[in-house]
């Protein structure tokens, strides 16, 4: 067979779902050096959101994809605890409120929720499902139920707690038997509504069971829920599908005081993994909190191919680089976080090509002589 490029095949359908974008304020300010490699002059911190997304379907059935962090993340399950609580561990987490509280504030009743979906197990994930009403499923990728199961602290070492789905249904997905199983890229996934409205994708690496969300907004129109897939946009920016333009706009450096204009692309050719190269990502996955490294890179290149069509908007949970649009920055204060307004309309609205190479701003750049 022949080697080529493979065009990322999305599945057609004119079912959509809608998709907010729920925002607590937690923050996480974590070092960068435990979550990709290499280091970049003048990006050190990983300090950022960590993102819940609400998704309503015209049948009234509402999922939520990640649950942020818990507000009293003291009473987490103690292996995240500890590194939460202890000064030393150089993590800093602050989180000020539940997605509960915001839904139920904005009118929409928990017993509306009819599944919360884990994208993987980690603490600013998982949030505290123990809030929502017995009705309201949990929902788990590939191996959790053996790892983690019954839950702490009937099981010491679970990083999760038992209370987090005690009562309720835990359903763990099986993407080799489910009856709506399909490929989409490189993924094995789950047609959720069975009309192609959304799907989840089986997207191992950074934990075995990690899961990512794709929602079609609009028949031709998707949002790709990373979760922690990669923590930076530069983990799968750029590539030789989406290299660095030659000119980048807008500037992501506005107020340097050489290329806050006119940005060009190469003055970042020399940064991260692969000095010289303006169509490779630059940074790759470091192996503190990676799992499987080959699985990991496999999804994150996976999850490259979405970023590089312009059908699909990728978020990651910790995508910091689009905090000031989402925040409203450039409209006035109305912005994009739930309640203010679905992210339904994002190509319109031309967010990719806003956002796309805003990450670059975290890197240091000197001016150079001419
Ligand atoms: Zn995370």
């Amino acid at each position: 067979m022949a080697a080529s490029h493979s065009v990322l095949e999305l599945p057609p359908s004119m079912e959509t779902v809608s998709v907010s974008l729920i925002d607590t304020g937690a923050r996480l300010d974590l070092p960068a050096e435990q979550f990709m490699t290499p280091e970049i002059p003048g990006y050190d911190r990983l300090a950022v959101p960590s993102y819940s997304f609400l998704i309503t379907h015209p049948s009234g059935k509402r999922l939520l994809f990640d649950l942020s962090l818990r507000k009293d993340f003291q009473n987490l399950a103690p292996p995240f605890r500890d590194i939460c609580t202890d000064p030393g561990s150089g993590w800093k987490v602050y989180s000020p409120r539940s997605v509960s509280d915001i839904l139920v504030e904005n009118g929409i009743p928990l017993d509306e929720i009819n599944a919360i979906i884990w994208s993987h197990y980690h603490f600013d994930h998982i949030g505290d499902p123990s809030l929502f009403p017995s009705t309201t499923d949990l929902v788990v990728g590939p191996t959790f139920i053996s790892r983690f199961a019954p839950g702490y602290p009937e099981k010491p070492d679970a990083p999760v707690r038992s209370s987090d789905w005690r009562g309720r249904s835990l359903r763990e997905m099986d993407f080799d038997q489910h009856p709506e199983k399909v490929t989409i890229g490189r993924f094995k996934a789950i047609d959720w509504f069975g009309d192609g409205s959304f799907y989840l994708l089986h997207t191992p690496g950074h934990t075995p069971e990690h899961m990512c969300g794709l929602a079609r907004v609009q028949p031709d129109s998707f949002i790709l829920m990373g979760a922690d897939c990669a923590h930076h946009p530069g983990e799968f920016r750029p590539t030789k599908q989406s290299p660095i333009p030659e000119i980048i706009q807008p500037s992501p450096l506005p107020s340097h005081p050489q290329y806050g204009t006119v940005c060009p692309g190469h003055i970042f050719a020399q940064l991260g993994y692969k000095p010289g190269s303006t169509d490779t990502p630059f940074f790759i996955p470091a192996p503190d909190y990676t799992h499987d490294f080959d699985e990991c890179c496999r999804s994150v290149n996976g999850i490259a191919e979405f970023d590089a069509s312009d059908q699909v908007l990728v978020l990651i949970a910790h995508d910091h680089t689009m905090l000031p649009i989402f925040k409203g920055e450039e409209d006035g204060g109305v912005g994009w976080f739930f309640p203010r307004r679905s992210l339904d309309k994002w190509r319109e609205a031309e967010l990719k090509k806003k956002g796309r190479w805003l990450f670059l701003e975290d890197f240091e750049v000197p001016s150079t002589e001419s």
